[in-house]
């Protein structure tokens, strides 16, 4: 049976948190989605002055995080992908990989403006609809705000979406375990054990 709507989240996922999965299952609900495919980044191109976790780690923890939804599944595609990741390439390998009749991407609030500044953005929007989740500090009216400066055909691309707000970050987390203090339901518990288990986040990294 063809899919007909698939969402994909891309993230640095370093690590995977409740933010991103209760941003992913409101999307999720809110659109009718069939199915929401988490891509882990290769090299994100934003994050190159940064150190990040290797990519193996973050593809398990994001496997186990999302074993208990039966709509959500990993793909390692810009893992797998030499170089930097852009998300255009990206919503391609998905359309051919999964030949869904549409594709959303979602995102944070605070990362959607960030867009306008994306490798082929015209295309994308053309080729994916972008969903803009809330995340705390980044008011929605603001964002529409943000958005009424862009071109119309292109607002109409980018949805905001409030989903229950969740002050949670993969690099407070990493503060966190790096100081000794408790990242207990922030995570799955299968994702806090995988990271004690491995060492993870221990040394400095940025
Ligand atoms: P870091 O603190 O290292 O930037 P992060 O928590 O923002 O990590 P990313 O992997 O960068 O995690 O995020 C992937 C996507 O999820 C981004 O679009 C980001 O805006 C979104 N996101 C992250 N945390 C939340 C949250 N608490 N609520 C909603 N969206 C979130
Ligand atoms: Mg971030």
């Amino acid at each position: 049976m063809q899919l007909r709507k698939l969402a994909v989240m891309g993230g640095t996922f370093d690590p995977v948190h409740y933010g991103h999965l209760v941003a992913a299952e409101g999307v999720r609900h809110e659109f009718q989605l069939e199915k929401v495919v988490f891509v882990p980044a290769g090299r994100p191109p934003h994050k190159t002055d940064h150190r990040i976790s290797e990519a193996k780690h973050r593809l398990a923890m994001t496997t186990l995080a999302v074993a208990s939804n039966p709509f959500f599944e990993v793909s390692d595609l810009e893992i797998n992908r030499p170089g930097p990741s852009y998300t255009f390439d990206t919503v391609q390998e998905v359309y051919r990989r999964y030949r869904p009749e549409e594709v959303f991407f979602i995102t944070g609030a605070d990362a959607v403006l960030e867009i306008l500044s994306w490798h082929r953005v015209q295309e994308l929007l053309k080729r994916c609809c972008f969903i803009a989740a809330t995340r705390p500090g980044h008011d929605l009216n603001n964002l529409k705000e943000r958005l009424q400066e862009l071109p119309p055909h292109l607002i109409a691309r980018i949805v905001p979406l409030e989903v229950p707000a969740l002050a949670i970050s993969s690099s407070d987390i990493r503060r966190r375990v790096r100081a000794g203090k408790p990242i207990k339901y922030l995570l799955p518990e299968v994702v806090e054990e995988y990271i004690f288990i491995h060492g993870l986040y221990q040394q400095d990294l940025h």
